[in-house]
């Protein structure tokens, strides 16, 4: 039968870094001795903390409904979070906690976007952003960028790109897929010209939390109250509390925009999981300890990682200053990115995501958010695939 699939959900392609974790953890449960660096989230188990107090909202009876944006306790808690450590002021009704960041980044594109809007996306971006654009009917525009710029947009290339249908600019610092760290003054600067033009800025900052060598994280929001009106932020608890089965994301928003997600999420989710929330706030009121130890662990894989590949003849990588990947450039073994990764995988079982996935074929995501044991043997892996190719 012909089945009826509307426009929006037929242009979609499904998430390939999704997939290509799928396929690899099946390969992996078949028995077979495959190493992932596919992943997109923290290979450490959530603090015991956290599981603790919504194992206890779930046994004491927190099952039932809760205000869509969030419980007032949890709003609370990412409000103090913004004031304690970005000096943002929010008031607790900017705040919407949804089913995860991603979830975040759609309410914010859903309510801000439509039809015949402009979003500019700087590439390599997260492979959700466009797609999520077109599902609001607007019209991605991207920004190319390169390992020559450590993956930035400049001043000019956001100037030049902003017409009078463009909306929205998304900027995703620290970056998935490249590492990449704006400073300070690289972000006011792009800043200051979405103030200018009167842009909306969604400054996703899920891996604020995740810097290596010194790097710092400033806010759009916190330069002055004209980049704040112009700014929504969408964070989330699945990297710096390695909580992403638990879906849950939130956004800090101008009054107006919130009160425009708050009715979207009202009548699409609803509230997210009772008892993940009461986790959520032990996240944020309870013991970071455990921080410091993942990215002591992190930086050591990354240093390994990130020397190792640009050992490796044909391939060279920028090292990463945030998040938990590095984005090697392969163009000079002279495959593209996809054909590279299907014929690792096929040959040497090393699960890497095409760039292309990005937006940037001549590149691969690897992830060193698994053991350095994994990376060794990943990375020997992935050389050997590589010298081969020259034979
Ligand atoms: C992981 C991630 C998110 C949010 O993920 P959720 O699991 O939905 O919370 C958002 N943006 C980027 C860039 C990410 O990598």
């Amino acid at each position: 039968m012909n089945y009826p699939i509307a426009r929006r959900a037929s242009s979609l392609s499904p998430s390939l870094t999704l997939a290509i974790d799928a396929k690899a953890k099946s390969m992996k449960a078949a028995g077979e001795d495959v190493v992932g660096f596919g992943a997109g989230e923290p290979d450490f188990d959530t603090p015991d903390h956290i599981k603790k107090a919504a194992a206890d909202a779930l046994a004491g009876g927190f099952t039932k409904y809760t205000p869509s944006s969030g419980i007032p306790e949890l709003r609370q808690a990412i409000a103090d979070k913004f004031q304690r450590e970005n000096g943002l002021a929010y008031k607790p009704s900017q705040i919407i906690v949804s089913c995860g960041g991603k979830h975040s980044c759609f309410n914010v594109i859903l309510a801000t976007c439509q039809e015949g809007d402009e979003v500019l996306i700087p590439s390599p971006y997260w492979l959700s952003y466009p797609e999520m654009v077109k599902l609001a009917s607007a019209t991605p525009v991207i920004l190319p960028t390169s390992d020559k710029t450590e993956f930035k947009i400049s001043p000019d290339q956001l100037r030049a790109a902003i017409t009078a249908r463009t909306r929205l600019l998304i900027l995703n610092s620290p970056s998935n897929p490249t590492g990449s760290v704006y400073t300070p003054e690289e972000i006011k600067a792009l800043g200051d010209i979405c103030v200018e033009k009167g842009v909306l800025i969604m400054s996703d900052e899920i891996y604020e939390h995740l810097l290596y060598d010194g790097a710092t994280h400033r806010s759009v929001a916190s330069f002055s109250q004209a980049h704040y009106d112009h700014t929504i932020i969408v964070h989330g608890f699945a990297k710096a509390w390695s909580m992403t089965g638990w879906r849950l994301g939130f956004l800090a928003a101008p009054e107006p925009i919130a009160k425009a997600i708050d009715a979207v999420q009202s009548h699409s989710t609803s509230n997210p999981t009772s008892f993940a929330q009461k986790g959520a706030v032990a996240a944020l009121t309870g013991s970071q300890a455990h921080l410091p130890v993942w990215l002591a662990e992190y930086a050591k894989r990354r240093t390994y990682a990130w020397q190792k590949l640009n050992s490796i003849p044909g391939i060279s990588c920028v090292n990463s200053k945030g998040a938990f990947y590095l984005f090697p450039n392969i163009s000079g073994t002279g495959l593209k990115s996809s054909d590279f990764c299907s014929r690792l995988l096929e040959a040497e079982k090393v699960a890497a995501v095409p760039g292309i996935a990005f937006g940037a074929d001549e590149y691969l995501r690897i992830s060193y958010a698994t053991s350095l044991a994994n990376i060794e043997k990943g990375l020997d892996r992935l050389e050997r695939f590589v010298r081969g190719l020259r034979r």
